[in-house]
């Protein structure tokens, strides 16, 4: 069927954009990364032209005329408007001036001439994982992800489309308070989170909480660990791997990551009452055993009400380095006129 649309995505990286093409059928036409330099640390005309190269670069890939792209889904990292304009504040991916207040979905459009659909990165991989998981019912069904990297991203979806809220900033799950008691030790300091908050959801379930509030605490209660060694920015990478061997330390800083989601995703099914809930990050990478007691101890700790227990269900985000760009795919997608 060589004369039927597509849709490209791309997914917006500090160091890389990986691009997907997705067919008028649902399929994606790539199974694995397609990634070009993002180019974003030398400002917005570079970076804009790195995108029109990755989705040159993946037309290539898979051999598609480019006359047959109807629309682009573009995500970058937040945080940004609904509509892609880079906050006025800059973003930790962002961090020249020329980027704050930035319009990149609107620059990208211009340098395309086709429609740029915007999400935030969380986001785009949040509807990758509705969509993934629930198929041609995605529109009939409602989710919320959590997305555990170095901070906690994910989004909310409702009736197979992305919640953006009035400024674009809904979804934003990591900066809900979670209740700390029985969650935190009895001599261990109350978390804080780069937002300025403290005890919200990304200050205990993020690298950069284990960072700077776990590790720090867990290490004093298992003098000569290892990691004790290790700067606090490795170490907290290096927890994953200690937690599929049963590390004693380990075990404990992801059962609390695990508490502070199930509290998150309590919250949540009293908010929107979802049909699922998502767990994606790094702990998607590693062994069944792991995984698995990880999503058990996320379920365990989300209280739901006895119907919704028999509603709900819970499952990993999959593909989790091809999610953003598939998502944002689905996002453009969902944006074509019939
Ligand atoms: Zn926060």
């Amino acid at each position: 069927m060589p004369d039927t649309w597509v849709v490209v995505g791309l997914d917006n990286g500090g160091t890389s954009n990986n691009a997907t093409v997705l067919d008028a059928e649902g399929s994606f036409l790539v199974d694995r990364l397609v990634e070009t330099p993002s180019r974003v640390l030398e400002g917005p005309e570079v970076a804009v032209e790195a995108l029109a190269a990755s989705l040159a670069g993946v037309l290539e890939v898979t051999g598609v005329d480019p006359a047959r792209v109807r629309a682009v889904g573009l995500d970058t990292p937040g945080p940004a408007s609904a509509t892609g304009v880079i906050s006025s504040k800059g973003a930790t991916n962002f961090p020249q001036p020329e980027w704050w207040g930035f319009d990149i979905r609107t620059a990208l459009e211009e340098r395309l001439r086709l429609p740029v659909v915007y999400n935030n990165d969380g986001n785009a991989a949040a509807l990758y994982a509705h969509h993934a998981h629930f198929g041609a019912d995605a529109f009939r069904h409602s989710s919320v992800s959590a997305i555990v990297g170095t901070g906690l991203g994910g989004g909310v979806v409702e009736a197979g489309k992305v919640v953006k809220g009035a400024a674009g900033m809904a979804g934003e799950l990591g900066h809900v308070h979670i209740p700390m008691h029985g969650l935190l030790e009895d001599a261990q300091p109350m978390p804080a989170c780069n937002c300025g908050f403290s005890a919200d959801a990304e200050s205990v379930a993020s690298l950069t909480g284990i960072a700077n509030n776990l590790l720090p605490y867990w290490l004093t209660r298992f003098e000569g660990h290892p990691l004790a060694d290790e700067t606090p920015g490795k170490a907290a990478k290096l927890v994953r791997g200690y937690a599929e061997k049963e590390d004693p330390l380990a075990l404990k800083i992801f059962e609390q990551q695990a508490i502070a989601l199930g509290r998150l995703f309590t919250i949540a099914a009293n908010f929107t009452d979802p049909s699922a809930y998502f767990v994606g990050g790094g702990v998607v990478e590693t062994g069944p055993k792991f995984r698995e007691w990880f999503l058990d101890k996320v379920r365990e700790h989300t209280v739901l009400r006895d119907e919704q227990a028999r509603a709900a269900r819970f499952a990993l985000v999959p593909d989790l380095d091809m999610a953003g760009a598939r998502g944002a795919a689905i996002a453009a997608r969902d944006v074509l006129p019939a």
